[in-house]
């Protein structure tokens, strides 16, 4: 059996190695580096599969979600609504501009920011909210933009662990990260659609939006030399979209590839006493599978951890610690009992190995170590 990895990067290369291979020698030799005809070509290309207007790459997912405050004008001190439950770089960038971040607990059953918790938290402060489809489940979009109709805020999606995931709303099949007002994501390496080094888009169907994003990531320049308003360097180099071009088309069957993985897992998991497994969607793309979560109840999920790594099986606890109780976000408006499922599921969670290359033999393997060990 080949050894166990939470992502394999270097299986997936091996299998589209000669056209990954070619394309970026091609940007060498072309030696259009920054803003290349790759960058173009992918930005057209991600804008179709989409089906967004606008597709502004950047730097990096964090970038991104900055980009896309700076870009609605928000002011210090204005109130961002997002999820205690999430990589740290959403709530990073709120507290890096000076907006006042308020976070708010999620649902114990699909882990994603509460709406209930969400309408408790406006304030006359309040001014966006940062909904994050986290391990690439959908929020549900309707309740969310409901709300933040009824009080004029705005939606950016943190799409990083989500792209290529639909949304069912009432107006149809939305990609997620498009539902928004602006939605961003990330091409980490180990992301969904993932580069070869750092990679993000901003995403957006607001024509007068784009343009003022365009304008903040090259120094707010619309203009060459004319610096219109404060903006970052941050752009996506012409090698990473020559390597994104080649696995856009190829993404939609990476996340099948993710979803049946789930599937197997769900599957052995689901009706366990101690095991709470995802629910498997089998008529959509609500769910993507960034990560395939576990939550061990009533059980000892850090002795399974144990036992896993002991077996030589990787896992990982996303995330071990809620942001609320990050030195960096605490605030003393917070109240422990304003989270508790954030604070019960940094407790409860195990993620599994989850990636486009995982084979039947290592997933039974798996299941087989955790199923005996958890009897
Ligand atoms: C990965 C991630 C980011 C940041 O993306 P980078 O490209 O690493 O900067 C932001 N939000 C979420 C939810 C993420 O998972």
């Amino acid at each position: 059996m080949k050894k166990l990895q939470m992502v394999d990067l270097k299986s997936q290369y091996e299998k589209i190695k000669t056209q990954i291979d070619a394309a970026v020698i091609d940007v060498i030799q072309s030696t259009a580096f920054v803003n290349g005809p790759e960058v173009h070509n992918f930005q057209k290309e991600l804008e179709a599969y989409l089906g967004v207007k606008h597709v502004i790459p950047c730097a990096n997912g964090t970038d991104a979600l900055q980009i896309a405050m700076m870009g609605l004008g928000l002011q210090p001190g204005d109130e961002v609504i997002t999820t205690d439950f999430t990589f740290a770089a959403t709530v990073e960038v709120i507290a890096l501009l000076r907006l006042t971040p308020v976070l708010v607990d999620v649902d114990l059953n699909n882990m994603n920011i509460s709406m209930e918790r969400i309408k408790k938290a406006i304030t006359s402060k309040t001014k966006a909210i940062v909904p994050v489809h986290l391990f690439g489940r959908a929020v549900n979009m309707d309740a969310l933009m409901e709300v933040a109709e009824e009080h004029n805020l705005f939606v950016i999606e943190d799409n990083a662990q989500g792209i290529g995931g639909t949304y069912t709303s009432k107006k149809g099949k939305q990609k997620l990260g498009t539902i928004g007002d602006v939605g961003t994501t990330s091409f980490f390496p180990s992301k969904n659609l993932g580069c070869y080094g750092d990679g993000g888009a901003i995403f957006t169907n607001n024509d007068a939006l784009a343009h003022t994003i365009r304008g903040i990531v090259n120094h707010g320049m619309y203009e060459r030399y004319h610096h219109d308003v404060v903006g970052v360097n941050s752009r996506l180099d012409s090698v990473q979209a020559a390597v994104l071009r080649v696995k856009l088309p190829l993404l939609d069957g990476y996340n099948l590839k993710r979803q049946e993985a789930a599937r197997t897992y769900s599957n052995a998991f689901t009706g366990h006493k101690n095991i709470v497994a995802p629910h498997i969607c089998d008529t959509c793309d609500c769910h993507v599978f960034h990560q395939y979560v576990l939550r061990i109840v009533d059980a000892d999920r850090d002795a399974l951890m144990a036992h896993l790594q002991e077996k030589q099986i990787p896992c990982a606890i996303y995330y071990p610690i809620p942001l609320h109780k990050q030195k960096a976000y605490a605030d003393s408006r917070y109240r422990e009992e304003d989270f508790p499922i954030t604070n019960q599921l940094s407790d409860e969670v195990i993620a599994l190995p989850m990636h486009t290359e995982l084979e039947k033999e290592q997933q039974e393997f798996i299941i087989q170590t955790i199923l005996e060990f958890m009897n």
